[in-house]
């Protein structure tokens, strides 16, 4: 007898009418028109189940602090880095613990069961640090916290900021972090990358770093950071994170990084929402996007997946852990409207980003953990246009959140009643 059976579900890939069977929290089956003895059974009616929403990319020791101490006037990175800096002294760990724990909630319930988060590690006192591994501690049962040491204020900038760094890992966290851009030079930023780069290949640690968030076209670290990716070996666990500076760079100069990127086994993570907020500040018109070359880095064979990076925090004041938010708008800004291209933005999102965060049983075949969400749509084009409601979330086989259809019930003078959800076969 099967734990849970599933049926009449479409997949990511197309495949309809299948069903999936669950046993022991794995997937044990998944074929089409299945029907066994289940202990529960669900019928999706022909919608989509994908496996679980994945942020590779976000900071939970800020989120949910909108206004404290106050909001960001200028709307630039600069200004949210110095906002921060100003809420460092006034942070306790019970506060943080409180509001990652309302953000890991509000993740659930999109369907967002594993997140990649930096923390801050400038601070000698690494609160935030003990905070958010409490936090993981507590939200193991339902969503994988990965931790990224990141060192905010510059590794080699900031007094003690290797030491920190070196610390914050010592406690549990997973990943190495960077900023080369902050650091004081370019020289200082290359030395940082190179400096990381050996810390984690000593350790065995994946590493990810905050890699050319500027709109400066030769702030150039990602060449950096593939070039020591390859040297020590590390193909494949490295990820550079926003790469905005990309967006200006010169052609010729793209024309030959690509290639070294995709080499290196390098992944990038692009960070939509925010970097049409933040970049292009110092624009007039016309004014820059500011977001990495995602359809030229997947044309070039690198991995690009989608992170949130921030909710309601001293960088951005909306949010609300839906990745499909995330997916709509990296596919507007890179300008990813093909029916193919629509679904690499989904991908981003699911299976791309599992693949930067290394999750162990990320998927929808036999075999996989049985983490997936039901949605209310009938393909990943429609669940990205209308943000679709998250039915059922399941993990490892347990039911973990459900949310009612999103149905708008009609009554227009000289029509039947009627109920529509906007769905249209695309
Ligand atoms: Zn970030």
């Amino acid at each position: 007898m099967l734990d849970l059976l599933i049926t009449n579900a479409t997949l990511p890939d197309g495949r309809t009418g299948m069903s999936i069977a669950v046993q022991g929290g794995r997937i044990a089956e998944v074929t089409a028109g299945l029907d066994a003895p289940a202990h529960e059974k669900l019928d999706a009616q022909g919608l989509l189940l994908a496996p679980h929403f994945v942020d590779p990319h976000f900071h939970m020791d800020a989120t949910l602090s909108y206004g404290l101490p106050r909001v960001n006037q200028s709307g630039t990175l600069l200004e949210g880095i110095a906002l921060w800096g100003e809420l460092k002294p006034l942070l306790t760990a019970d506060a943080l613990i409180e509001r990652a724990l309302a953000y890991c909630d509000w993740a659930v319930a999109k369907g967002l069961l594993a997140v990649r988060s930096h923390v801050d590690t400038s601070d000698p006192s690494l609160l935030a640090v003990d905070a958010l591994l409490e936090v993981k501690r507590k939200v193991g049962p339902y969503l994988d916290l990965q931790l990224v040491a990141f060192p905010q204020d510059g590794v080699l900038r900031s007094p003690g900021g290797v030491e920190n760094l070196e610390r914050a890992l010592d406690k549990g966290v997973d990943v190495v972090g960077g900023i080369p851009h902050f650091e004081r030079t370019m020289a200082d930023g290359a030395a940082s990358v190179k400096l990381l780069m050996e810390l984690a290949a000593e350790r065995g640690k994946l590493v990810d770093m905050h890699c050319d968030e500027s709109d400066d076209p030769l702030s150039r670290h990602i060449e950096t950071l593939s070039a020591e990716t390859w040297r020590l070996g590390m193909q494949g666990r490295v990820t550079g994170s926003h790469c905005t500076s990309m967006h200006s760079m010169d052609n010729y100069y793209v024309s030959k990084l690509l290639p070294l990127i995709a080499q290196s086994g390098v992944s990038v993570v692009s960070n939509p929402l925010i970097n049409i907020t933040l970049q292009g500040r110092h624009d007039t018109y016309p004014k820059r996007r500011g977001m990495t070359r995602v359809p030229e880095l997947m044309a070039a064979g690198v991995n690009v997946a989608f992170g949130h990076d921030c909710v309601m925090d001293p960088w951005y004041g909306m949010g609300s852990g839906d990745m499909l938010e995330v997916a709509h708008m990296g596919l507007h800004v890179a300008q990813m409207t093909s029916q193919a291209g629509i679904r690499q933005c989904f991908d981003a999102v699911t299976t791309n980003a599992a693949r930067v965060m290394h999750l162990e049983g990320y998927g929808l075949e036999a075999g996989c953990d049985a983490s997936f969400v039901l949605l209310q749509a009938r393909d990943p084009v429609e669940a990205i246009r209308l943000r679709a409601t998250r039915l059922k979330v399941f993990r490892k086989g347990r039911l973990l959140a459900e949310t009612p259809a999103a149905t708008a019930a009609l009554h227009l003078p000289g029509r039947a009643q009627a109920t529509s959800w906007m769905s249209r076969s695309s």
